[in-house]
């Protein structure tokens, strides 16, 4: 299952029969390795042994595994694990779970090794109560050393333990944000400790960690009390040019010394820049290899529409264009917008691409012997994330948490980013994750909501979509893979998942009874996207049919008639004494229920929190149940 995808490989480590029986179907959702002693007998394939001891089985599988989740005794895993303990950067996620499988505890690793959150994610996933003990997740804000991984920020140096330390003590914590996005700011509560900016804070205020976000070089003093860490966004763009045979090296270390020059960050470069016909230079391929860096290359006619600071007639004379390297730089921390653009190419209205940034360097030369190389740096408006994006559409049933899919809760905690309407949004208040970001978009806004969700996967986020009930069926998960279409989508990027729900019409018939137990049908009586005409040639045919019918969004304040004509095509074919079912906000603190019939149902309150339930000829009423018979023919099928 994709949704552990962040935490492979994952070995589970079982010693009792018991433990076996928890773990084993875990393991296969989570495509973990379930390794038992020789002593268990296996009863699957999927199952592996192991010999000998368990510390001495653990000293093997540990370097190839990225997190370990045993069922076990708490004091025999910190034992077991102890000796092979290096650091936080470096070791693996460690999970227990207790026999009964009733509580899911992050042991060690919470942060960077993402224990915390894999933790979170099996405990949704069994309907366990998750145990963390990290002070930030109480606090309800992003863990300082996790904040810049959502939108591909690199860890800088640092006393990420002072200033974590702090944070959990409520100390005030400044905040010097040069570059990357702010989204994170938008999203923490609102007693947080962070002071935005570089100004004093007033009388008496003094900040007791500090966290600066650029691209800039910082040297913290050694021996200052005050604890200072840095992230960098990576949105410094490069553009290069050479002489052809330049080395790797000597474009490394003309990087490196042109940043250092400069006061930048190596660590916030995001990609290298340059023209076309540099795309096979053999020095620039390698040292985009090594650094993991993206490589974007311009034609000249694309390039020579740009103005720089030091054009060049010679250059001009050579490959066509007056500038490579100033103009490669700017084109690349253009990168976003003008792929946006491009894409728009498709649907024949080409966004005007807009070169915000000017450039922070502009070209420097650096020769050797036989090799030249020319460097310029510009900075992005928005950083390059080197992420790719994914998409969950997701249905969180009709209103209680009990009511959504084990995999849905799952989907929703891992996401970086959760869109939807606000009273949804409410509803899975208790499923999100500190450090999330959330989005409400009015109701109304749905076309909008699914673009801003394209728009952040684009960039690298995943992102989860919710809908009441399920998400395929009047929700927002078509509206997404719509907009995708008309964005020119190659159907794997971002990728996408659907994460069904309980729908409105099943969550209101099994209030009732069994009223959908035969052949059945939903309507929406919404006008605003289907003409009415449609609408009545449905209807018409759904009580032509015999088919017993759901009706969504029966009525709301400006769509007063469409019910009265549902009621009128229905009495056509069917009995007055039809059962219906007005059921109201179902799962949802203010539910109502009424059980009528199709010739008085107007006179009861329906409203768009509503779904009519309207019995076929054979649904009948038996003690206020509403039931549908199985069939009709007088078979008995148990046989
Ligand atoms: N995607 C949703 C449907 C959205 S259309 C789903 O699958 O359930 C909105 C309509 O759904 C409402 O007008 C109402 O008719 C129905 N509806 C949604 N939630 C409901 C609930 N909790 N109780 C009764 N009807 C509901």
């Amino acid at each position: 299952m994709s949704l552990f995808d962040a935490f492979q490989p994952i070995a589970a480590i079982a010693t009792t029969p018991q433990a076996t029986q928890l773990l084993h179907p875990l393991c296969q959702s989570l495509g973990a390795t379930l390794y038992v002693p020789e002593t268990l007998p296996l009863s699957d394939t999927t199952i592996c042994h192991y010999q000998g001891s368990l510390k001495a089985h653990l000293a093997t599988i540990w370097p190839n595994n990225r997190a370990f989740i045993f069922c076990l005794a708490t004091g025999a895993v910190t034992r077991l694990i102890a000796p092979l303990l290096k650091d936080k950067a470096s070791d693996p996620a460690i999970i227990v779970i207790d026999p009964t499988g009733q509580y899911v505890i992050s042991l060690c690793s919470g942060h960077q090794g993402g224990a915390d959150r894999l933790a979170q994610l099996i405990a949704h996933h069994l309907h366990a109560t998750p145990i963390i003990t990290g002070a930030s997740h109480h606090l309800n804000l992003p863990a300082i050393d996790l904040l810049g991984l959502p939108f591909g920020w690199r860890k800088g140096p640092g006393d990420w333990t002072g200033v974590s330390h702090a944070i959990a003590s409520q100390k005030t914590i400044q905040v010097i944000q040069e570059a990357g996005s702010r989204l994170w700011q938008e999203n923490l509560p609102q007693n947080h400790p962070f002071y935005f900016g570089f100004g004093e804070m007033g009388e008496n205020a003094r900040p007791e960690g500090r966290i600066w976000i650029s691209a800039t070089q910082r040297r913290f003093a050694e021996g200052s009390s005050l604890p200072k860490v840095q992230w960098y966004p990576r949105v410094l763009w490069v553009g290069i040019g050479c002489i052809r045979g330049t080395s790797q090296e000597l474009i490394a270390s003309a990087i490196q010394d042109v940043c250092q020059k400069y006061h930048l960050a190596e660590e916030a470069i995001a990609g290298i820049a340059t023209i076309d016909i540099k795309a096979d230079e053999v020095g620039i391929i390698q040292y985009c290899q090594e650094k993991q860096y993206p490589l974007l290359t311009y034609s000249a006619d694309v390039l020579n529409t740009i103005d720089v600071p030091n054009p060049s007639d010679i250059v001009k004379e050579e490959v066509g264009t007056y500038s490579v390297a100033e103009a490669a730089a700017v084109y690349g921390a253009n990168y976003w917008f003008s792929s946006q653009g491009n894409r728009e190419q498709g649907t024949g209205n080409r966004k005007q691409i807009q070169f915000k940034k000017p450039l922070l360097v502009n070209k420097q030369i650096v020769k050797s012997e036989h090799e030249a190389v020319t460097i310029a740096i510009a900075q992005s408006e928005l950083e390059y994330t080197g992420r790719t994006g994914k998409i969950y559409l997701v249905g969180i049933g009709p209103g209680s948490l009990e009511q959504i899919t084990a995999a849905a809760k799952t989907a929703i905690n891992e996401v970086d980013s959760i869109i939807g309407y606000s009273l949804y949004l409410d509803l899975i208040k208790p499923l999100q994750r500190s450090g999330q970001i959330i989005e409400s978009l009015p109701i109304t806004k749905e076309k909008k909501r699914a673009q801003r969700a394209i728009e952040l996967a684009q960039w690298g986020l995943s992102v989860a979509v919710v809908s009441s009930g399920d998400c395929g069926i009047y929700g927002m998960a078509g509206l997404v893979l719509e907009e995708l279409k008309n964005s020119n989508w190659d159907g794997n990027n971002p990728s996408i998942e659907v994460f069904p729900g309980i729908t409105a019409l099943q969550a209101a018939a099994a209030r009732v009874g069994t009223p959908l137990m035969h052949d059945f049908c939903a309507i929406s009586l919404s006008d605003l996207l289907t003409p009415w005409d449609v609408i009545k040639k449905r209807l018409t045919a759904a009580a032509m049919g015999d088919f017993v019918t759901a009706l969504y969004n029966p009525r709301s304040q400006t769509r007063q008639t469409q019910i009265v004509e549902a009621q009128n095509i229905f009495l056509n074919y069917r009995n007055s004494n039809t059962p219906v079912a007005l059921v109201r906000c179902a799962y949802r603190q203010d539910e109502t229920i009424i059980l009528t019939n199709l010739g008085e149902m107007l006179n009861y309150d329906i409203d768009m929190l509503t779904t009519v339930l309207i019995g076929n000829s054979s649904t009948f009423y038996y003690e206020n149940w509403m039931i549908t018979p199985r069939g009709y023919k007088q078979v008995d099928e148990q046989k």
